[in-house]
C-alpha cells in the first residue's frame, strides 16, 4: 500500500476539507507509531528485558491491538473521524492513569500527559482540547491525593502548572487555526459564487450552466424524465442599446431577469449565456405544457415597460424549445435544437416560439441558411 494512501486512511479530500485531511495525517501517523511501540514494549516485557510487568505488558499489548484496528475502522468512513478520535484519546487517558498509577520506577512518565493534550487540540477543537486537558490535570491532582504516586510535590506542582500553561497556549493555537479555516471557507465560497455567477444580472453564467446542463441531462437520460430546453434572446435589443445608451440596455436586461424570474420555481435553471441570450432549463415538463409556458414568458416580457430618464422602454422575446429524448447523446445534442428553432423564430419575424422535436427535422438547407446567416453578422 503507498504510504501517502495510507495517511488519507484511502479517501480523497477537497480543497475545502485540507484541515480535515491534516487531521487523518496526523492521527495516521500517531496509530501506525503507537501501536508500534505499544507492540515493541510488551513484547520486550514478556520476554523479561523491560521491567513494567506482566499485566501493564498485556495492557500495552490490548492497547496496541486497538490501535492497529482502528487504522481499519478509520477507512470505513470520513465521518468516523471525530468519534474514534474521542474514543481513542479517552484510552489513551485510561492508559496514561494505568501508568501514572503502576509504573512507579518511571520518574518521567507524567509527560504522556503533554502528549494527549496535544494530540486533544490538534485531532478534536478547542473543546476537546480542554476536556482531556482538564481530564490529564484532575487525574493528576486527585490521584496525588489518594495514593502515593511516588513523586515529589514540586515534581507534580510543576507538572500541573506546567499542563496549565501548555493547555492554554494550545487553546490559543488551536482558535486561531479554526476561525482562518472559517475566513478560508467563507472566502472560498464567496469566490465560487463569484465565478459562477453572471455580474451583471446575477443569475448563473454560461460556464456554470454547461456545468449544471450536462448533470440534468444525465439524471434525465437515467430516470427516462423529461429536460426541456428554452432560449431566449431578446428582439432589436442593438436598437435599445443604440436609441437610449448601453447603461438603458443594462438596466433592461436586470429588469427582464428579476421579472422572468418571478414566473420560475426554484427549481428551474435560469442563465444567462450570451449578451440578451438566456437558458431556461426545466425538468419534468410535460411536452404539452412547454408551448403555453413560453407563451407566459413571451407576454410577460412583452408587458413589461421600463421607465429610463423620461422614456418608455419595451421589446419582445423570441424563444427556440426543444426537449430531450432517448437518442441524444449529449446535452449539446438539445442545445443545438433548440438554437435552430430560436433561429428559426427569429426567421420567421421575431416575437414567436419555435419547437424543434427532433433532430431530423431539421434540413441541411436550414442549417446552412443559419451558418451563413450568422457569418453575415460576424463581418
Ligand atoms: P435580434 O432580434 O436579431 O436578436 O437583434 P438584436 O439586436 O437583439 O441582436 P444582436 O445579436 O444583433 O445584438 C445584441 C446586442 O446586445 C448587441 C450588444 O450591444 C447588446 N448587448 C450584449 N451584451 C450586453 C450587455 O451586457 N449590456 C448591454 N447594454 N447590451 C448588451
Ligand atoms: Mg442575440
Ligand atoms: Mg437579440
Amino acid at each position: 500500500m503507498d504510504f501517502r494512501n495510507y495517511l488519507r486512511s484511502g479517501f480523497d479530500f477537497s480543497e475545502k476539507e485540507s484541515l480535515l485531511l491534516l487531521k487523518f495525517k496526523m492521527l495516521n501517523s500517531v496509530l501506525l507509531l503507537a501501536s508500534f511501540f505499544s507492540f515493541f514494549i510488551s513484547i520486550l516485557a514478556f520476554t523479561g528485558l523491560h521491567p513494567i510487568g506482566f499485566t501493564q505488558a498485556m495492557i500495552d499489548f490490548f492497547y496496541g491491538t486497538l490501535l492497529t484496528t482502528s487504522i481499519f475502522f478509520l477507512r470505513i468512513s470520513k465521518k468516523y473521524f471525530q468519534f474514534l478520535s474521542y474514543t481513542l484519546l479517552s484510552i489513551t487517558l485510561v492508559l496514561f492513569t494505568f501508568v501514572l498509577v503502576n509504573l512507579t520506577f518511571n520518574e518521567g512518565r507524567i509527560i504522556w500527559f503533554f502528549l494527549l493534550i496535544a494530540l486533544a487540540f490538534i485531532l478534536t477543537d478547542c473543546r476537546g482540547g480542554m476536556i482531556f486537558s482538564a481530564a490529564s490535570i484532575g487525574v493528576i491532582i486527585l490521584l496525588n491525593i489518594l495514593t502515593d504516586l511516588h513523586l515529589s510535590q514540586v515534581a507534580i506542582n510543576t507538572s500541573v502548572f506546567s499542563l496549565l500553561v501548555g493547555s492554554v497556549v494550545f487553546w490559543f493555537h488551536a482558535r486561531e487555526i479554526t476561525q482562518y479555516q472559517k475566513a478560508l471557507k467563507q472566502k472560498n465560497s464567496s469566490l465560487d459564487v463569484l465565478a459562477s455567477t453572471d455580474y451583471l444580472t446575477g443569475i448563473m453564467n454560461k460556464r456554470i450552466f454547461a456545468e449544471v446542463s450536462k448533470r440534468y441531462f444525465n439524471t434525465a437520460q437515467r430516470d427516462a424524465t423529461s429536460l426541456t430546453l428554452f432560449l431566449l434572446d431578446l428582439d432589436y435589443f442593438k436598437t435599445i442599446n443604440d436609441t437610449y445608451g448601453h447603461d438603458a440596455g443594462d438596466k433592461f436586461l436586470k429588469y427582464f431577469v428579476k421579472t422572468i424570474e418571478n414566473t420560475l420555481r426554484a427549481s428551474d435553471i435560469f442563465a444567462r449565456i450570451g449578451g440578451e441570450e438566456f437558458a431556461i432549463l426545466i425538468s419534468k415538463m410535460h411536452q404539452n405544457d412547454t408551448l403555453a409556458f413560453a407563451e407566459k414568458l413571451r407576454n410577460t416580457t412583452h408587458s413589461m415597460v421600463m421607465e429610463y430618464q423620461r422614456y418608455h422602454i419595451r421589446t419582445t422575446l423570441s424563444i427556440g424549445i426543444s426537449q430531450g429524448n432517448q437518442a441524444d447523446s449529449s446535452f449539446d445534442d438539445i442545445l443545438f435544437r433548440a438554437d435552430m428553432a430560436l433561429y428559426e423564430a427569429k426567421n420567421e419575424g421575431r416575437n414567436r416560439t419555435s419547437y424543434i422535436h427532433a433532430k431530423d427535422t431539421i434540413t441541411q438547407e436550414m442549417k446552412i441558411k443559419k451558418e451563413r446567416d450568422y457569418l453575415d453578422f460576424s463581418i
